[in-house]
């Protein structure tokens, strides 16, 4: 009974395995087959308690392998949140240097040229008003909603040679500088805002062969046609000049003067 109980203790039995034992007690002392089926007891729990010890060897690796887990992604997390962060920190910078740098350019074009005469502001006014009854509201809402005009040239426009001309946009900047032609050689309100429907696709981004192509195309609608202005010095003007830019609207053989929007 004693070794028996030595060989058991050997096998360190589980809480489940010394029951078993303590059960054991209860029956004759001196039993053979007790000893035998208390070694086998012992035994099992012996490998109960094995399995159980690795059950929790390996509960307590994986505890600890989730928290490094856990404790990695967290860093993980604050890093990139931090590089996030620190990111648009500099995006923010440089997109309010850029943003001051670009007003302090425009306030440099404006305050180093002139504004327009309040009769000169009556003519722009009328001819754009022009503009909005025949229905071009895009250019006129850029017209009157994002345009500064100037009477004289600012020292941009100071560098750049011109010779006849009505007008000179600065784009993204929106500023349209209009000359002594735009008041002068212009005949009446429609060929002004010819002028300024031309500069208004300038604003838009477009450059000297789009601007040319568009108003020739839309002249009709403008009211300004080889019937209505086909003998004054701008239409006989803006037509070569547009014959050099857009060649391709003078492309058609059956057409009268090979013009395409005949
Ligand atoms: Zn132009």
């Amino acid at each position: 009974m004693v070794e028996a109980a030595k060989e058991a203790q050997e096998f360190e039995p589980s809480r489940e395995g010394r029951d078993e034992m303590s059960a054991g007690l209860f029956l004759p002392k001196g039993a053979a087959g007790l000893v035998r089926g208390l070694r086998k007891i012992g035994q099992k729990g012996a490998k109960r308690t094995v399995i159980g010890r690795t059950r929790q060897k390996m509960l307590r690796i994986f505890e600890q392998c989730y928290t490094l887990l856990v404790s990695r992604g967290h860093s993980i997390a604050l890093f990139v949140s931090d590089l996030l962060i620190a990111i648009l920190q500099q995006t923010a910078t440089h997109a309010a240097s850029a943003v001051l740098a670009i007003i302090a350019f425009y306030l440099s074009l404006v305050s180093t040229s002139l504004p327009p005469s309040k009769g000169e502001q009556v003519q722009i006014d009328r001819a754009v008003q022009l503009l909005a009854d025949r229905g071009f509201s895009d250019e006129v809402f850029l017209l009157k909603g994002t345009t500064t005009f100037r009477a004289t040239d600012h020292w941009l426009n100071s560098f750049t040679a011109k010779e006849n001309a009505y007008a000179s946009t600065n784009f993204p900047f929106q500023i349209v500088t209009l000359y002594a032609d735009f008041y002068n050689r212009a005949e009446d309100d429609t060929e002004r805002a010819m002028v300024l429907l031309h500069e208004a696709r300038h604003l838009m981004g477009e450059d000297e062969h789009e601007a040319y192509a568009y108003v020739w195309r839309h002249r009709k609608q403008l009211g300004w046609t080889m019937r209505t202005h086909g003998s004054t010095e701008s239409y006989v003007t803006i037509e070569q000049l547009t014959r050099e830019m857009a060649p391709e609207i003078f492309n058609c053989p059956t057409k009268s003067w090979e013009d395409c929007t005949e």
